[in-house]
């Protein structure tokens, strides 16, 4: 599609796949004209397969999404399923390890057994290709790998990334996950009933993700989470709020680190957002809330004033 060049594939395709496959070239296309367009291929028709798999898989890296995915919908989910090459780069053995251990054992802990896989779908052909991971890969990447354990699992759950006042063209959105399914494997997107603060306030009663919560990817000095970031923070604001402790993400949150804390430009308006949703809630730590607009103004000066 983004090359707009019709494609031909030599081995048989999957009927139901293939009709599937317009459905979310037409939402693509959609969505960005001007970078994808709708192109045709040619195959060999498969009959479509009866009967799935009675397993039911649930992508689970750790994050809030996953453990609420796993938790809501715990007694449905068979198997968690850890993949190692899409938020952690192949060749990162460390940090793949270490969240590795955590996805083991909070598997472990919600009594389910974790499919591990390894992929360089991202790097060989996101990456190398450029097309977005956000934007438009990485919920086709899942269903990839949804579809290679077709064999065991006849659903798998993308774990949702917005709730549905909030939902925008995104790589796994509630229109396009499910029209990445097949005859042996259907694609559900998670829940859209809750915010992430939402998801929050569940899953701190949970010992297990309040033990191996992992909501960072930067790995910066070796650390689970680096409680710097724009997430880390948002994640901890949220634990506090909902009065949970979590031992991967420490509190209380000090002010004055807070204040010094340089938000990217692309993530101001969502600092902005975290916060004026926790108002409405009923957010009342008057120190931290100057010391989050002090760190918004200050992040500006910086960006325009480096020295
Ligand atoms: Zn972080």
């Amino acid at each position: 599609m983004k090359n707009n060049v019709p494609v031909e594939f030599n081995g048989v395709i999957d009927e139901f796949a293939a009709e599937n496959s317009y459905r979310a070239q037409n939402i693509l296309a959609e969505w960005y004209p001007r970078h994808y367009r709708r192109t045709t291929f040619e195959y060999r028709r498969a009959a479509s397969e009866t009967g799935r798999a009675s397993g039911v898989g649930c992508f689970f890296s750790g994050g809030v999404d996953s453990f609420y995915s796993a938790i809501t919908q715990h007694d449905r989910i068979t198997h968690l399923i850890f993949v190692h090459g899409f938020d952690i780069r192949p060749d990162d053995e460390n940090l793949g390890n270490r969240a590795l251990e955590g996805a083991r054992a909070a598997a472990s802990d919600l009594g389910k057994p974790l499919i591990e896989v390894r992929t360089t779908l991202r790097s060989v052909f996101s990456d190398a290709h450029r097309v977005p991971w956000g934007h438009v890969y990485h919920g086709a990447a899942l269903a990839h790998v949804a579809t290679a354990l077709s064999p065991h699992l006849g659903t798998v759950i993308v774990p949702s990334s917005y709730p549905l006042e909030q939902l925008k063209p995104w790589g796994s959105h509630p229109d396009l996950d499910p029209a990445w399914s097949s005859s042996t494997v259907s694609i559900e997107h998670g829940e859209l009933d809750a915010g992430r603060f939402d998801k929050i306030a569940r899953i701190v009663d949970s010992p297990t993700a309040m033990t191996h919560l992992r909501v960072c990817w930067e790995n910066r000095d070796g650390r689970y989470n680096c409680e710097r970031c724009f997430k880390c923070f948002r994640t901890r604001l949220g634990i506090m709020f909902a009065g949970g402790e979590c031992v991967t993400l420490s509190s209380p949150i000090d002010p004055t680190t807070v204040r010094r804390m340089y938000i990217e430009p692309t993530r101001r308006q969502r600092f902005r957002e975290a916060l004026a949703e926790l108002n409405e809630r009923g957010f009342d730590e008057p120190e931290l809330e100057k010391a989050m607009r002090s760190a918004i103004r200050r992040s500006y000066l910086l960006q325009y004033f480096p020295r």
